[in-house]
């Protein structure tokens, strides 16, 4: 974890655009970052922000299921 990251991690939702940081209020969108849901093929959807470094869950899964894996064995 980068010097000055925030270890907790808050919710947050999408209204009709999401690309300020609540807590600092930087315009310019999140990093996108991915947190394995245990025991499933699913993980949660994590941003973080660029400049104050707070990380947000959102209510969105990305599925790791078996086309994913293809696709990255290909070369
Ligand atoms: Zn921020």
């Amino acid at each position: 974890m980068p010097p000055g990251a925030k270890e907790s991690i808050q919710q947050i939702k999408l209204d009709h655009e999401l690309h300020t940081c609540p807590d600092c209020g930087y315009t310019d969108g999140f990093h996108v970052s991915f947190k394995k849901v245990k025991s499933s093929k699913k993980c949660h959807v994590v941003l973080i922000c660029p400049q104050c470094h707070a990380r947000y869950q959102t209510e969105w899964k990305a599925s790791l299921d078996n086309e994913v894996l293809k696709l990255n064995g290909r070369t």
